[in-house]
């Protein structure tokens, strides 16, 4: 399997090459050369497996420059620190059943990917004899994913940027208590898009980049992608009967786009998908394209900061992935399109709306706070069980979009203990950390203060990257 990229100018590479790449060269991004597919029999052998035994057929498809044996390990390796279920599936009334996918280390579900990804690019580093110094920016989540499933790697180093008293004590508190030498947290005095503009500026000097060994690992890598993909089959095969081949429907709280992208990749694979319902809060610019078919991305200050914090989004980075399927994988229209969003702020495809629900079984919907917290207290009220914001915004969108005999799976992409503050404001009551966890809240802070400045960050990695 080669991957190609959805602007057309990249010569097909692996799996393990496109990794390690990012952006591929033209801008664009990298998109399977033809989606890998699966029939019933096979999803039929699959209801035996473990989540770590799916994870290495379901990634084999992807990674068919890996031999199965170390794909076999890394999957073992990555969902280790998971209780067994991995990812348990719970119903919280007779329509939803909650899919659970936070069950890592971080307590949400970007450790579903990161992990693995921790795993597969240490293993294509050491076949290339490289290193890798990984630069990011985060406000919480995704950060704290990565240093996770990074900590005490060999060949990769994590230098990430967060915006000084910006986040919350949870989320300081797992970056910040690592003390692995490969990671190194930069607290930068100033805002998360400040971080985002030095990462940008320095990713963006070609030189520097090249000799410093930089790379990243936000939501738009392959790895992460495919990673996603699993629990998608994993669950249809825990909420449908063995024979059985109905359809169920997804619903996946969304921001860059990159956990629902995964679940259209199963789509497209040939699992049995009716809808994939997006889920968005009060940042829609998601839910604005798939309804009218018009996608115009906000700038930083039109951008809300809402109680559903990993899903303010400005602009969602893996549309670009849909919009190559949507045009018929024709690169010049992908092109075109993004033209059109330099010179007029919008692209428009309104004309292929109806193909949005009929061809690829996308609907959306929005939450706002409000939403949130009637959704936390109503499904507590109901079933004592307490869900986390953005996991609300799923579940309120969902309602919309349950039919009789369709199973409605809604994507728990966090534990309501990172978000303590707005589950007291939803419900009053105190939520209690388990000892590992108030430990770590405990734990001594280990960070490295920096000034919004280019030079003073330039001069930190050139000290302290791998080479
Ligand atoms: C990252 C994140 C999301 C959004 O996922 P995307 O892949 O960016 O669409 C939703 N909920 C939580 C808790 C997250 O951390």
């Amino acid at each position: 399997m080669q991957y190609i990229s959805t602007r057309g100018g990249m010569q097909p590479l692996p799996y393990c090459e496109t990794l390690l790449e990012g952006l591929a060269p033209d801008g664009g991004l990298a998109v399977p050369e033809t989606m890998p597919t699966v029939d019933g029999e096979t999803l039929e052998r699959w209801r035996a497996l473990t989540y770590p035994q799916l994870a290495t057929e379901v990634l084999g498809l992807f990674a068919t420059d890996i031999p199965r044996a170390d794909l076999a390990r890394m999957t073992a390796a990555a969902y280790e620190p998971f209780p067994e279920a991995v990812v348990p599936l719970r119903a919280i009334d007779d329509d939803l059943t909650l899919v659970g996918l936070s069950e890592g280390p971080t307590l949400a579900f970007k450790d579903m990917a990161m992990q693995f990804l921790g795993q597969v690019v240490e293993y294509a580093l050491e076949r290339k004899g490289s290193v890798l110094n990984i630069l990011g920016a985060t406000s919480g989540d995704t950060g704290s994913a990565a240093e996770h499933a990074l900590r005490g790697k060999d060949r990769i180093s994590v230098f990430m940027l967060s915006p000084k008293g910006r986040m919350s004590a949870f989320q300081r508190a797992q970056m910040f208590s690592l003390d692995d030498e490969n990671i190194h947290n930069i607290v930068v005095d100033g805002v998360f898009d400040d971080c985002q503009n030095l990462v940008k500026k320095l990713a963006g000097d070609l030189d520097f980049k090249r000799a410093q060994n930089l790379g990243a690992v936000n939501s738009i890598n392959l790895a992460r992608i495919t990673a996603q993909v699993v629990y998608y089959f994993w669950a249809w095969l825990r909420a449908t009967d063995v024979g059985g081949w109905t359809e169920v429907s997804f619903t996946v709280p969304s921001g860059n786009f990159g956990n629902i992208l995964s679940g259209f990749f199963a789509k497209q694979m040939g699992l049995p998908i009716r809808r994939l319902v997006l889920a968005a809060n009060e940042n829609n610019v998601l839910d604005e394209f798939f309804r009218t078919g018009v996608y115009r991305p906000r700038s930083a200050a039109q951008t809300l900061a809402t109680s559903s914090p990993s899903m303010d989004i400005s602009k969602a980075s893996n549309l670009e992935r849909f919009i190559f399927e949507l045009v018929g994988r024709d690169a010049s229209r992908v092109v075109s399109a993004w033209k059109d969003l330099d010179d007029k702020g919008h692209f428009d495809f309104t004309a292929d709306l109806s193909r949005f629900i009929e061809e690829f079984g996308i609907v959306s919907g929005t939450s706002t706070h409000a939403d949130r917290l009637a959704t936390i207290e109503a499904v507590y009220d109901a079933s004592g069980d307490i869900i986390d914001p953005h996991t609300a915004d799923g579940v309120k969108v969902a309602r919309e979009y349950v039919e009789p005999g369709v199973p409605m799976l809604v994507l728990e992409t966090a534990k309501p203990q990172k978000f303590a503050e707005t589950i007291r404001e939803a419900i009053g009551v105190e939520l209690e950390y388990p000892s590992e966890l108030r430990a770590m809240l405990d734990a001594p802070q280990r960070t490295t203060e920096m000034a919004d400045d280019e030079h003073e960050l330039r001069a930190f990695i050139e000290a302290n990257a791998l080479r």
